[in-house]
C-alpha cells in the first residue's frame, strides 16, 4: 500500500491532469467524434507524464505498489473525470492482472517492468462471441509446438470479443485452451496472424477503444505461457475478481457521483415556480437524495471491502460481487435520474449527464453482469446460510442490534430487521425448496447485497463517529450525515427485503394461505412498516448537508 500522501499527491494530479488535458468541452467533442484519445491515454500510463499506471505495479517492478483501497479511490477519481478513458486505463491493469497473479518470476520481471518504465498498454483477452458470463464455453486454442519431447510454444487461434484496448494496446494477455486447460499466454501487438477489428460503435464509453480480435496460428514461444504451466488460467482469472470487481464498483460510485454533482449545483440555479429546484422536496427527495444513499452505502462496502483485502483476508470475491452489483446499479440509477433533474437540458450532450448515463451503463455488464453478480452472492451466501442452518443472518442481524445499543442513531437496529428478514426469506426458500427457480435464486443475491450494504453503511457511520474511519477513506460527509445516510439506507433495505421477499417467495408458491400470517409475522413486517417514522426528517436532513444550507436541522439521533 502507498502512504496517505502519496495517493493524495497521485489524486491531485490526476485530477489536474484531467483539467489540462480533457476539459468538458473536450470530451463532449470526442464523445461526438466516437473517438478514443489515444495521446492522452498514452500520457496518462507514460511514467514522464501522468504514470498512473504506477499505483497498479508492485515497487520491485518500479511501480507505487498500491493496495486495493489505493485503487478503489484512483478508480473513482479516474469515473468521475471520464469513464472511456478510466477504462482504458483499467484493460492495462487487467490485462496484466494474470502476470501479477500468476506469471514466473522472469515473466513477472519483463512484463511488469515493461509496463512501469514504459507505460506498456495491455488488453484483457477473455471474451469470445460465444463466450461472454461462462468462460468454460471458450473456443480459442492453444496448439502445442514441439521440439521433440520438448514444447517450445504455441500457436493460438480463436477470436476475441468487446476487448477494452483491443485496437491500441502494445501486448495482449489471452486465454485460450491448451491440452491441459484454459490458460493464459501474452502476445505482442504485430504478431503475424494476430489481428484486430475497426473499434465498436458503442451506447457509452466511446472515448475507450473496444474491437475484436482475431488470432489465426499466432505462434508464442513457450514462455508466454503465463506462469508456465498449461490450466491455470481459469484459477488466475478467478484470483483476482476480489478487487477488480471493487475497481469497477468505484467506477459505478464515481459515475453516479459525477452526474449528482452536476444535477446538484444545476438545480440552486434552475428557478421554476418561483423557487429553485433545490428546494423543492419533491424533486430532491426522488432525484437526489436517495441515490447518494444508494451510492454511499456501496461505498460504505467498497471501503470495507478493500481494507479487508488489504489486510490479507483473501480475495473476497463475494464480497466485491456484493460490491459491484450495488454501486453499479446505484450509479446507473442515479445517472438516470440525473437527466430528468436536469430536465429537457440533460437529455442535451452539452450538460454531460446524458454522455455519464451512457457511459456508467457499462458497469452493469463488463467485469461480470449485474444476473451473474447476483448469482455469485446467492450461491455463496445460501451455503453460509445452509452451513450454519439458517442463523447465518440473525448472528448479523444481533451483531447490529448490539451496535444499535451502543449506537442508536446510525440505523443498525433497522438494518438488524433487514437482516433477521432476510434470514427467515432464505429459510423459508430452504423449507420450500424455492431455489430451483433460478428467478428466486437471484432475487436472493439482490437482497442480500441490500441488507449486507446496509449493516455496512450503519459501521461506517459509528467508525467515522468514533474517529475510526480508515486513513484513507473519503471524507465528504461527517459522522451526524453519515449516520442520516445509514437510517435512511437501511429503511430501504429493511423494505426492499421483507416485502420482496415476502412477494416472490408467495410468487413462487413457497408460502400456503394458512401459513401467510406467521410469516409475514416472521418477516417482522409491521416492524419495518413502523421504521419508515421519521423517514421525511432524514431525508430534508440530508438534502439540507448536500446543498451545504445554513438551515440544518438537527435531527433526533433515535431512530
Ligand atoms: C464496452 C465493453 C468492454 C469490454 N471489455 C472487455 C475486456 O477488456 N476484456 C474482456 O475479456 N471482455 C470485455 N468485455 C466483455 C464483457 O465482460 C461481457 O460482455 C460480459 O461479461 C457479458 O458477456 P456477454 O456480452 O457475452 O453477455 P451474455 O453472457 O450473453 O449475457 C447476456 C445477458 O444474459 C444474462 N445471463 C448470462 N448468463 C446467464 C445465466 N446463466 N443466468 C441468467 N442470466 C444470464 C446476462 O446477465 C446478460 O444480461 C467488454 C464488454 C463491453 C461491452
Amino acid at each position: 500500500m502507498v502512504s496517505n500522501k502519496v495517493l493524495k499527491s497521485s489524486l491531485k494530479a490526476l485530477k489536474e491532469f484531467a483539467k489540462r488535458r480533457l476539459p468538458d468541452e473536450e470530451i463532449i467533442a470526442l464523445d461526438a467524434r466516437d473517438e478514443c484519445p489515444v495521446e492522452i491515454v498514452r500520457d496518462m500510463c507514460s511514467p514522464d507524464k501522468l504514470g498512473i499506471q504506477l499505483m497498479f505495479v508492485p515497487e520491485e517492478y518500479g511501480g507505487l505498489g498500491g493496495g486495493t483501497f489505493d485503487f478503489y479511490r484512483v478508480c473513482e477519481e479516474l469515473a468521475r473525470i471520464d469513464l472511456g478513458v478510466a477504462t482504458s486505463v483499467f484493460a492495462t491493469f487487467l490485462g496484466s492482472d494474470p502476470i501479477f497473479i500468476g506469471a514466473t518470476p522472469e515473466q513477472k520481471k519483463l512484463w511488469l517492468t515493461r509496463m512501469a518504465e514504459e507505460g506498456l498498454l495491455f488488453a484483457y483477452g477473455a471474451t469470445e462471441p460465444d463466450a461472454g458470463s461462462d468462460l468454460g464455453a471458450l473456443k480459442s486454442v492453444a496448439e502445442r509446438v514441439m521440439d521433440g519431447d520438448k514444447i517450445v510454444g504455441y500457436k493460438i487461434t480463436g477470436l476475441k470479443q468487446w476487448i477494452s484496448n483491443g485496437g491500441i494496446a502494445g501486448a495482449y494477455t489471452i486465454l485460450a485452451s491448451t491440452p491441459g486447460g484454459p490458460s493464459w499466454f501474452i502476445v505482442d501487438k504485430g504478431a503475424p496472424g494476430f489481428s484486430h477489428d475497426k473499434p465498436e460503435d458503442k451506447h457509452g464509453i466511446r472515448l475507450s477503444n473496444t474491437a475484436a480480435l482475431a488470432l489465426d496460428n499466432v505462434y508464442v514461444d513457450a514462455d508466454r505461457l503465463v506462469g508456465g504451466v498449461e490450466g491455470e488460467g481459469l484459477n488466475q482469472a478467478q484470483k483476482v475478481f476480489g478487487y477488480t470487481r471493487l475497481m469497477v464498483a468505484a467506477f459505478g460510485l464515481g459515475g453516479g457521483w459525477s452526474a449528482l454533482d452536476r444535477a446538484i449545483p444545476y438545480s440552486t440555479k434552475r428557478i421554476q415556480g418561483g423557487a429553485p429546484l433545490s428546494e423543492k422536496q419533491g424533486y430532491t427527495h426522488k432525484l437526489i437524495v436517495p441515490h447518494v444513499a444508494r451510492l454511499e452505502a456501496s461505498r460504505a462496502y467498497i471501503e470495507e471491502t478493500a481494507e479487508r483485502i488489504d489486510a490479507g483476508e483473501g480475495t473476497l470475491n463475494t464480497e466485491g460481487a456484493i460490491a459491484k452489483f450495488l454501486a453499479t446499479e446505484a450509479g446507473n440509477m442515479a445517472a438516470d435520474a440525473s437527466i430528468q433533474a436536469l430536465g429537457g437540458y440533460g437529455y442535451t450532450h452539452e450538460y454531460m449527464v446524458e454522455k455519464v448515463k451512457r457511459d456508467v451503463r457499462i458497469t452493469t455488464i463488463y467485469e461480470g453482469t449485474s444476473e451473474i453478480m447476483e448469482m455469485t452472492i446467492s450461491r455463496d451466501r445460501w451455503q453460509l446460510h445452509l452451513k450454519t442452518r439458517g442463523q447465518y443472518y440473525h448472528e448479523q442481524a444481533r451483531a447490529l442490534e448490539a451496535l444499535h445499543t451502543r449506537h442508536p442513531g446510525v440505523g443498525a437496529g433497522i438494518a438488524a430487521l433487514a437482516m433477521h428478514a432476510l434470514a427467515e426469506v432464505m429459510e423459508k426458500a430452504r423449507v420450500a425448496r424455492l431455489t430451483r427457480h433460478q428467478h428466486i435464486l437471484l432475487r436472493l443475491g439482490e437482497l442480500i447485497a441490500y441488507a449486507e450494504c446496509a449493516g455496512c453503511l450503519c459501521r461506517r457511520a459509528v467508525r467515522s463517529a468514533e474517529n475510526r474511519l480508515h486513513e484513507k477513506a473519503n471524507l465528504r460527509f461527517d459522522a451526524t450525515a453519515l449516520a442520516a445516510l445509514g437510517r435512511i439506507f437501511a429503511r430501504e433495505a429493511a423494505m426492499k427485503v421483507a416485502e420482496e421477499g415476502l412477494r416472490w417467495c408467495t410468487g413462487a408458491d413457497g408460502i400456503g394461505e394458512a401459513e401467510m400470517a406467521a410469516f409475514e409475522a416472521a418477516v417482522a413486517l409491521p416492524a419495518v412498516h413502523r421504521a419508515q417514522a421519521g423517514l421525511l426528517a432524514d431525508m430534508d436532513y440530508l438534502a439540507d448537508v448536500l446543498y451545504n444550507r445554513a438551515t440544518k436541522r438537527a435531527v433526533a439521533a433515535a431512530s
